[in-house]
Order: C-alpha cells, then structure tokens, then sequence
C-alpha cells in the first residue's frame, strides 16, 4: 500500500506484514511516514530538561527537581507523593463528551492530573535521574537503569564507575564511550565490545591494550592498527599526552583522520542479529527500521531504544514489552510504567503515567485499575459498549492539529493547505498536546531543528532562560591537567566554552562533582571544559542520523570503488571476497548517506576484511 504522509507530503509504503500487525490490534494504518513518527513521539520524552520548581501537593511548598519547567501547563507533584496513597486519580474522572473531539478532552484532562516530578525509580542518592530506574549514586545521567557510580550518561545500562557514555551497557571504569558494551577501562572507544585497557577504539571486539585501532578483533598490543610487543607498547604508551587537553584533541583528530576515515566500514552496526534492518542492534531477531535495539528484541518495527520488545510497532523506550503500537516509555524495570501508548497488550489505550492497568482509555496517572475511560471508573459491560463509540466518534469528529489563526499549516513544510493534520483513531497524540516544548526533549536530540524552524512545523519552543551563574573559572583558567585540580575545584562553577551560544541545551556554566573528581585522578584525565549537555551533544554527533538509505556495496573486487567526497578514499582489500574480481552485487539498507565519504561494506564484504 503507498501512501502519502499527512505530515512531511512525501509517499511512504505500508508492507503487507505491517497491514497485518494493523489488522491484529484493530487500528488504521498510519497516515504519517515512520521519521515523522518517531519525531512526533519523541516530542513527548523530555529526559535531559531538568527545573527546580514547586511542588503543587497539598500542603507542599519545597522546590523539587523536576522534568516540568514552573511555567508547564500542568500540575506536578515530588515522586514520593506522587507514588503515595495520599490522592486518587479517580476524582479527576469525567464523563466522556460526544460533542468535543477525544484530544480535546485528553487536554483538559492533562491540565488537571498531578504528574510525578521526574520519573526515577528505585534508586538511591540519584536524584539528577529521569527515566532511570535502580541506580545508585547515579548523576545527571538519563535513560539510564542498573547503574553505580556513573555520571553523564544516557541510555546507559549496569555501568560502574564510568562518565560520559552514550548507548552502552555492562562498562566498568569507562569514559567517553558511543555504542560500547561489555567493556572496562575503554576509553574514547565507538560501537566496541568485550574490550579492555585500551583508548581511542572503532569497532573493535575482543581486544586489550589496543590504542588508535579500528576493526580489530581479539588482538592486543596495536598501536594505530600496528602491532607492537608488550614492551614496546608500554613504552609508546608512556611518552604520549593524554593528561592535557590538547593532548587528547590532537589523539581524537589523528585517529578520526587517519584510521576511522581511511577504515572500512560495515552498512550497519547490527551484532548477532538476524533478519535485521535499521542500526545499533544487538542480540535480537527479525526487526525491521529499528535503532538502538538491545538483547531479546523479537518481531517488531520502528523501534527506538528498546530492550526485549516482542512484537512491537514504533515503540520508543520500550522494556520488557509485547505487542504495544506507538508507546513512549513502556514498562521499565520491574514497574511496569506505562508513559504514553495508543495501544498495548493489556489493552490500554491513550495513557499516560499509568501503571499496572487493564482494559483503560484516555486516562492519566491510574494504578491497578480497570475498565475506565477519562479517569472515570465503569461497569465491564459499559466500558465494552462505550470504547466502540468514542472509536467511532474519533472517526467521524477528528481533532484537526495546527488550526491556529484559521490558518492551517502543515507542521513539517510550513505550507498553507487546506485542512489541518486530523488525528483519528489510531493517531498518536498531536505534539501541541505535549507538556513540553520541543526543545526540551528528545526529538531536538534526534531531529534537531532551529527555533525558526520548530515554530513554522508547529512544535512549541522554550527560550533558553537567561542563566546568571556567576562562573569562578572559566575554560582558560581551569587547571589543564587532574595533578593540577585542588580538592576545593568541586567548589567552582566552571564556565562552558560554548557559553550557552550553541543549540545544545547549554547550561553555560557547571561544576564538578567530588565522585567525578575522583575518576579523573583514576583514570589521570583532565577536567573536561564543556558543561555536560555540550559534551552529550558532541557524542550524539558521532552517531548517524535515525534515517535509512537503500545503498550497494562499495567494494569492486580488489579494492573498493572511491567514496563520493574529497579526498575520494579507496581502501585496498587484503582477501578474496565470495564476488571475485568484479564489483559486490549487493544491496542495503544503511544510515550511512550516500553522499557521505566513508567507504560502506555489506556484512560478507566487511567479515571478509575484518577478522
Ligand atoms: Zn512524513
Ligand atoms: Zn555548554
Ligand atoms: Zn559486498
Ligand atoms: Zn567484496
């Protein structure tokens, strides 16, 4: 089925597997293209956006750290209470109203339920989490679970004593790590497993004391991709600089320019992963369009960040979860925490922040409930004669998105037309009903527009606040290596050198921690001089873009055929591959651009060259 997306104009195709899985939960097929999709849902998971602001329940007046600025649209109450007994959801409930379309009534609703602070569970002396669960002296990390002693990291997983990961799991004593797993002491190491004691490493497994190596597998002493004996290593080790900063940036460019650009790589970071498409997946099967797909993902589509999701369609966050279509945050940890779905295996649909329900449509913050609608409880046999109706309603009275001023605009062209976007059922939720603006979530993470740009796709906008941090050091004068660094700096507030003139979310001035502190002198690292949401945003910039190409392997027999860029590299094969002489024949689907220069291998090209 071809169809046209309702949002960014251009055709999309529905597979015939997709209508099925349609069918099976009994929902339309979609009327957005998957991008606009995941853009949509993103736009409702704030993770790194943290306020001091108060606390609205009853009889609190403390400031709490919170996901909600103090000028969201909602009410919003610290985690304990909002875990607690002391309120009941139930009393929010209203009847529901055939003559105002359901998203209309979703609002209102959205106005009223209390919202719990930030969502944090189980942890202990973690309280710069979100989206986080079971962590212990966890800091200002996001997406983050089963952690101790980790600091700066997002989308982290059974880290220990690590800073600044991105997408990792299992690393013990790492910093700067993008897509590494199972991994201790790596530092500055990109999409490397099962590694240890080494540096500045690219698709790399199994491999110890290894420093500037790309695709490398189960070898040690290499420096560059040469291999050295032990002591030679260790002497070479010695005489470099990593304890400055320009240290380490030079170490960074030299191993970007020569041996990440000149190194061959693989369409897509998948790993044990069959019937796959998409990148960043990791022990799971047959899933299709998906990113950062981790152990046990079975049978599913459109995936962002999942672990062990079966049966899935365009779930973002999704942990431990089966048959859920459109879901933001599904069940993390053991809590089984429902944050936003269209659609889940227990039957719930349109929820938000509801946890351990059945059978519920349209309702906010309920717990261990059944059979409600709008946060208004009813009979079994109401509830099965009402859901069809307000379905059907939908239908016929669809909420129209973007109306504002009586003149519609499609939300991604900007262009006048004539209607506005309809939400019928089936629909996520428009993005103008989401607490947040789109700045403040994850959307601007991975669909990053400018402020100009927001506004004419309709998305709301937050204005960075002024900040007034009166910073006792600045990048210039903060000690260039740890020996230098005083107990008393984790008194400072160290300007960033970006000083908030960047679209990362710059807090523009930050301050070191006494854990952090220690790692540093640990590992004999410099103190960094950006503040941590500059640093996060340089990691996501090493990441490519959640978009696929359908692209043919570069390689043509004995070498590859050159990339498309100056300085047009070819990389010379060192085995014969299963084609021959000739060019590969085969075809994928990759996040790589075809106008990007890297030279781009198909699994049996790449296994041939990297073993
Ligand atoms: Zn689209
Ligand atoms: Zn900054
Ligand atoms: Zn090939
Ligand atoms: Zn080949």
């Amino acid at each position: 089925m071809n169809k046209q997306c309702q949002n960014c104009k251009v055709g999309f195709e529905i597979a015939t597997d997709d209508l099925n899985f349609y069918s099976k939960i009994s929902v339309p097929p979609p009327t957005f293209c998957w991008r606009c999709r995941m853009q949509r849902r993103d736009n409702w998971r704030n993770e790194r956006s943290l306020y001091k602001r108060k606390c609205d329940a009853p009889g609190h007046s403390e400031n709490v750290i919170s996901v909600f600025s103090p000028d969201a649209p909602c009410i919003v109450y610290d985690q304990k209470y909002w875990w607690s007994d002391e309120w009941n959801s139930l009393a929010y409930g209203v009847p529901y109203d055939f003559s105002t379309p359901f998203f209309e009534q979703f609002k209102a609703l959205l106005g009223k339920v209390p919202l719990p602070a930030v969502s944090s569970v189980n942890s202990v002396n973690s309280d710069y989490t979100n989206a986080a669960a079971e962590n212990k002296n966890t800091y200002l990390s996001f997406a983050a679970g089963f952690n101790e002693n980790v600091a700066y990291s997002n989308k982290i997983g059974y880290g220990k004593d690590s800073l600044d990961c991105y997408m990792a799991t299992k690393l013990e004593l790492c910093y700067e790590n993008v897509n590494c797993h199972e991994s201790y002491r790596l530092l500055w190491g990109v999409n490397s497993k099962n590694c240890r004691d080494s540096y500045f490493l690219y698709n790399c497994k199994n491999c110890s004391n290894c420093f500037g190596c790309a695709n490398l597998i189960s070898k040690s002493y290499h420096i560059w991709n040469q291999p050295y004996s032990k002591e030679e290593y260790t002497k070479q080790l010695a005489s470099f600089d990593f304890v400055t900063r320009e240290g380490i940036e030079a170490f960074k460019e030299k191993f970007q320019k020569e041996i990440v650009a000149n190194a061959v790589h693989k369409y897509a970071n998948i790993l044990n992963s069959p019937h796959c498409t998409g990148d960043n997946i990791n022990n799971s099967k047959n899933v299709h369009t998906s990113f950062d797909v981790l152990t046990g993902s079975e049978d599913s589509k459109f995936l962002q960040h999942c672990y062990e999701e079966k049966n899935g369609y365009d779930c973002m966050g999704a942990w431990k979860y089966e048959l859920s279509y459109e879901s933001v945050d599904v069940n993390i940890g053991s809590n089984n925490v429902a944050t936003v779905i269209t659609y889940n295996a227990n039957a719930n649909r349109y929820t938000l922040n509801c946890h351990g329900c059945n059978n519920i449509f349209g309702c906010i913050g309920l717990r261990n409930k059944e059979y409600c609608i709008l946060n208004r409880q009813y009979s079994k046999e109401e509830y099965e004669k009402l859901v069809p109706q307000i379905v059907k309603q939908m239908n016929e009275m669809p909420y129209t998105s973007n109306t504002r001023q009586g003149t519609p605009k499609s939300f991604a062209t900007g262009q006048a037309s004539d209607k506005g976007i309809e939400y019928k059922y089936g629909e996520f939720f428009p993005p103008e009903l989401s607490p947040w603006a789109y700045n403040e979530t994850i959307a601007q993470e991975y669909f990053p527009l400018t402020e100009e740009e927001a506004k004419l796709k309709g998305f709301r906008w937050r204005k960075s606040e002024e900040r007034h941090y009166n910073a006792t050091l600045s990048g210039d004068t903060i000690p260039n290596q740890i020996k230098d660094a005083p107990d008393s700096i984790v008194n400072e507030v160290i300007e960033c050198t970006h000083k908030g003139t960047c679209n990362e979310q710059c807090t523009t001035a930050f301050k070191i921690i006494e854990q952090e502190l220690q790692l540093y002198r640990k590992l004999n690292l410099p103190l960094p001089n950006l503040c941590p949401n500059c640093r996060h945003y340089a990691r996501l910039a090493q990441r490519n873009p959640l978009q696929l190409w359908k692209r043919k392997c570069m390689c043509a027999g004995k070498n590859s055929r050159s990339s498309n860029i100056e300085p047009r590299t070819v990389y010379a094969n060192t085995a014969a591959h299963f084609h021959g002489t000739g060019e590969c024949p085969n075809e994928f689907e990759t996040s790589y651009a075809p106008e990007r220069p890297e030279i781009i291998y198909c699994e049996n090209c790449y296994q041939q060259e990297v073993v």
